[in-house]
């Protein structure tokens, strides 16, 4: 005896936090729903966020969100409103969790306005973990692991379902959410295979990219100086590849500035550096005075500003203290986080389906939007997967 293809009314490709957050929303009795992760795990960079402590929102109004967010943040606007970071606090707490800030201090889910990063009091990313992966077998999710998706093929007269292909043969789908991440960290699973896919089906898809990470330049001239951070610089990336407008603005952040032995780090660096490419300009702006300058980085400074006799140049050394230009070799290849991926504008971002093909959703990391380090990474998987989930809730 044959048996067809095993068919669902949802599936969702990838079991990181965005995939389980959709699935932990959406209570399937009466329904079928599982999902697929290529992986023998579940929430491998989840685990991995905030050091293993989960950073998993910020504090302040969901309003405030949006600049987080860059370019992408106008699009995602009606998602960060309806399912904001005091919903996800109020529903972690419901489910056990108690949330804290950076330094430990208690944060009650109501009033979380002036708590910065918030985490789970446990510090613990797999108690969040354990809660997803709890509801979403009470809303009778199957988690299939070891299933890699390999191809999706749309509905036709032929067949009304999408087929989805996977290493253990076909599946059927009435709708299929691709919550299947970034390109960073490929070992856990999240390796851009899915975007392929999709660009093939004709969504659009913006070059995916590393960001949330060091940057490395040519001739870095501050090795020596590795683990010394400065606070309140400027960081400002000047990009050569023009948008589609044609026109492309300079990203400008201000921040803790790291200085590593291969590059530049810390926050206002790994908040811009989904901004930069090859060849680019990096312009660090120190804001303050020589004299507020380790001793180390001043001695630089007069080196690198010095003429052929060797003596300080004076006027070189001011300029170099307000603008101090390198060219951008890359990003590291590692990021937290992925800048790219299909596309807003393909979107709709009042349900995540994506315009175009009906049926196909896309929420967290693999959509084109990419927040700033703090929390807003996962805050932006939570709240595009529960409007995914309020749009298929049946
Ligand atoms: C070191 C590190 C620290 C971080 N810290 C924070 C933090 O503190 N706060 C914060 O907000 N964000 C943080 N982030 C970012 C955050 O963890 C991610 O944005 C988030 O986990 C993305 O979730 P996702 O479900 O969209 O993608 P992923 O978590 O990448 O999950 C995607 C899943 O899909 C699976 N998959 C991919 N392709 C297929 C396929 N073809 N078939 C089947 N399955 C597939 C993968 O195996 C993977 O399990 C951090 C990231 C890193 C790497």
């Amino acid at each position: 005896m044959t048996t067809g293809p095993v068919s669902y009314d949802i599936v969702v490709i990838g079991g990181g936090a965005s995939g389980l957050m959709f699935s932990a929303s959406l209570d399937m009795r009466g329904r079928r729903g599982a999902v697929l992760e290529k992986t023998g795990r579940t929430g491998t960079k989840l685990l991995m966020s905030g050091g293993g402590r989960c950073n998993i929102t910020h504090g302040g109004m969901i309003r405030d969100f949006v600049s987080a967010y860059g370019e992408s943040g106008p699009a995602l606007r009606k998602c960060l409103y309806r399912h904001s970071n005091q919903e996800l606090a109020g529903w972690l707490e419901d489910h056990g969790i108690t949330l804290a800030d950076e330094k430990g201090a208690l944060v009650d889910s109501s009033f979380i306005e002036d708590a910065g990063r918030v985490f789970p009091a446990s510090m613990k990313a797999s108690d969040v973990l354990n809660v997803l992966l709890d509801q979403a077998a009470l809303n009778r999710w199957e988690i299939r692991r070891e299933s890699d998706v390999y191809d999706l093929v749309p509905p036709s007269p032929d067949c009304t379902s999408w087929k989805v292909l996977t290493s253990h043969g076909v599946i059927l789908a009435d709708n299929v959410v691709i919550a299947s991440g970034g390109i960073t960290f490929p070992e856990t699973g999240s390796d851009g295979s899915m975007l392929e896919i999709v660009r093939r089906l004709g969504a659009e898809v913006t070059e995916p990219r590393s960001a949330l990470a060091p940057v490395y330049v040519e001739d870095y001239p501050y090795g020596e100086l590795s683990g010394i951070s400065l606070p309140d610089v400027t960081a400002v990336v000047y990009r050569q590849n023009r948008g589609r407008s044609g026109k492309s603005k300079p990203v400008r952040m201000t921040g803790d500035l790291l200085f590593t032995h291969r590059g530049f780090s810390g926050p206002v660096i790994l908040n811009v550096s989904g901004y930069t490419e090859p060849g680019g300009l990096l312009r660090i702006q120190y804001r303050r005075e020589f004299s507020e300058l380790p001793r180390r980085m001043q001695k630089i400074l007069e080196k690198r500003s010095a003429g052929p006799s060797g003596d300080v140049r004076t006027k070189a050394l001011a300029a170099m203290l307000e603008n101090d230009d390198f060219t951008v070799i890359s990003a590291d290849g590692n990021g937290m986080a992925t800048a790219g991926g299909i596309s807003l504008g393909g979107i709709d971002t009042s349900t995540m389906q994506i315009r175009n093909l009906p049926g196909l959703y896309a929420v967290g990391e693999v959509i084109d939007a990419c927040g700033i380090t703090g929390g807003y990474n996962l805050q932006m998987c939570w709240s595009t997967a529960r409007t995914a989930s309020d749009a298929l809730s049946g």
